[in-house]
């Protein structure tokens, strides 16, 4: 049996933590889709269409992973993948809360949902969307944290920021 996977999320840009889970979920799995979140009540730096072209230059080597994007419940995007499996990555006791609370929901949306997590590496479990944003509004250095395309789409994003701050 073909067992399809989908690791969805805001990547907000996509940052080196979430390119191992991919990595990790391409082994696991026979197909991954990973799929960016359109969330309108959530503010986000990137386009959609941003996002995922960052995230396919990234994973252009792993041939069994498909970048693609939804918007509504995730479960009957999952429907429509035919798939059941959500990938999900988890760093620390306070993802673990709230994934096991998300997982909880979809399960009870819809009881076939299954949920699998990885953990983190542990050189990247501290790294988030957010605070990598923050670094590069105040002109820190983010090329450890994320791909080098990755950093040049934040620097030029950040621009006006940095003016602003007369850095
Ligand atoms: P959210 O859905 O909360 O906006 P993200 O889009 O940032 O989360 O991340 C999607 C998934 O990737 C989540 O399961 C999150 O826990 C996981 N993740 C993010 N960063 C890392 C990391 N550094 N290591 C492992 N998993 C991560």
């Amino acid at each position: 049996m073909m067992r399809r996977a989908v690791y969805p999320g805001m990547f907000d840009p996509v940052t080196n933590g979430h390119i191992d889970v991919i990595k990790r979920g391409s082994i696991l799995f026979d197909k991954l889709i990973v799929s960016v979140g359109c969330n309108p009540s959530k503010a986000s730096l990137f386009s959609i269409e941003e996002r995922m072209e960052m995230i396919r230059e990234n994973t252009k080597d792993l041939k069994n992973v498909k970048v693609d994007c939804f918007s509504g419940m995730l479960v009957d995007y999952l429907k429509e993948q035919k798939t059941n499996i959500i990938l999900r990555g988890i760093r620390t006791i306070s993802d673990f809360e709230s994934e096991y609370q998300r997982a909880l929901t979809n399960r009870a949306l819809n009881k076939e949902v299954e949920t699998v997590f990885v953990t983190a590496s542990e050189q990247y479990a501290f790294l988030n969307s957010t605070l990598i944003k923050e670094v590069v509004s105040l002109g820190g250095q983010v090329s450890q944290f994320v791909p080098s395309n990755v950093e040049r789409q934040l620097i030029k994003k950040c621009k006006h920021i940095y003016e602003k701050n007369g850095s």
